[in-house]
């Protein structure tokens, strides 16, 4: 969800977006309170009135879904866990992090405080609610909020992965069960309660209530996609934990030298083994990579008259790792750049790292219950 958001603000540091599927939750809340909440409560106003409140209440809706984030990331952030930004989006909000929380007792830390934020704010929109200092408008609106923040923590709570509520459950089983453990319970929780959020949802859709069933369905797919995900992300992780670049590299590298043509290396190399990609010697030194994108920008013309020196990216721009890097370092490097890395000891080569060799390499792990 990268592409289609706005950066609206930067708090203590962290960028917050807006996601384009927040207008559509935001629109639905607006009307949903201009056209039935507060009607039905406060009878007899004009219709712009309705609408003023409707639009006032769903934007402190989302300032206190923001201050549910803003928890989180500070309390993240105080724990060493660096919080890559906020993002509102259709079904609330995400605090992003970089990285996982190093152990359950931070987890739990980090997932609690969220729920706690939105019980203090319904404790005080209710205050607000029937302090004597507010007209009747903002009480009516204060109303709502108390009743809104305390059910988005309570459903936070549900011990699902992964809701806050799930990731508490993750960080108490963390010390007796080991993370990948946990994990799989906790996102087995959030799988049978998003089934049950499905199954809700087709029941109010049969009984009449379509609206509300959709909306059920919709946040129980969401959810189960986002436990099944978490858990695939643990297992990976848990597989490259330990693992260097020098575990899965390929270590026989057919290279160019820098010096013949781009035409003889289609001709000679690419064609010959299919290789999409060659790191270029000269001197027995490094220089550069030549791909097969590089070979395909020159005409045919071009490829006899330029060397191979000329038509490679220079070494800097390549994605450079040694043996001992970290893999999951090495990949997360490498899937931000073109998905493959140069393993050099010393400035010496000594292994290419591609995804497809990584991913081949994992399959035959897994396949043999390694
Ligand atoms: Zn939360």
């Amino acid at each position: 969800m990268d592409s289609a958001r706005l950066q609206i603000a930067r708090v203590f540091g962290i960028p917050v977006y807006l996601h384009a599927s927040w207008l559509i939750i935001f629109g639905l809340i607006t009307w949903t309170l201009a056209t039935g909440y507060f009607p039905a409560r406060y009878p007899d106003l004009p219709a712009a009135s309705y609408w003023a409140r409707g639009l006032i209440a769903s934007l402190l809706f989302f300032v206190s879904i923001f201050l549910h984030e803003m928890g989180h990331a500070l309390v993240a952030r105080r724990h060493g866990v660096r919080i890559r930004s906020i993002t509102l989006f259709v079904f609330g909000g995400v605090a992003q992090m970089e990285g996982e929380p190093p152990d359950g007792g931070t987890e739990v830390r980090i997932a609690a405080v969220g729920p706690l934020v939105s019980l203090a704010l319904a404790g005080l929109f209710h205050l607000l609610s029937t302090s004597a200092l507010l007209g009747p408008a903002a009480r009516g609106v204060s109303g709502y909020l108390a009743l809104i923040n305390l059910a988005l923590a309570l459903f936070n709570l549900v011990p699902a992965f992964p809701l806050d509520g799930g990731r508490v459950l993750r960080g108490l089983l963390w010390r007796r069960s080991g993370r990948l453990g946990a994990t799989r319970i906790a996102a087995g929780a959030g799988g049978a309660f998003a089934l049950f959020l499905i199954g809700l949802g087709v029941f109010a859709f049969l009984t009449g209530d379509g609206a509300a069933g959709i909306w059920y369905v919709l946040i129980g797919w969401f959810l189960r996609e986002a436990a099944a995900g978490a858990y695939q992300q643990a297992r990976l992780d848990e597989t490259l934990a330990g693992m260097t670049a020098a575990d899965m590299m390929l270590t026989d590298v057919a290279t160019l030298p820098a010096h013949i043509s781009v035409a003889e290396a289609a001709q000679e190399h690419f064609l010959r083994t299919g290789h999409g990609c060659y790191p270029v010697v000269r001197n027995d030194e490094v220089v550069g990579l030549l791909s097969l994108r590089d070979v395909l920008r020159l005409g045919p013309e071009e490829r006899e008259a330029t060397s191979v020196q000329g038509a490679m990216k220079p070494l800097a721009e390549a994605v450079v790792v040694r043996p001992q890097t970290p893999l999951r370092e090495a990949l997360a490097r490498m899937a931000a750049g073109p998905g493959r890395a140069l393993v050099l000891d010393d400035g010496r080569l000594v292994g290419f790292l591609t995804l497809s060799t990584v991913l081949r390499h994992l399959r035959v792990r897994e396949a043999l219950g390694a």
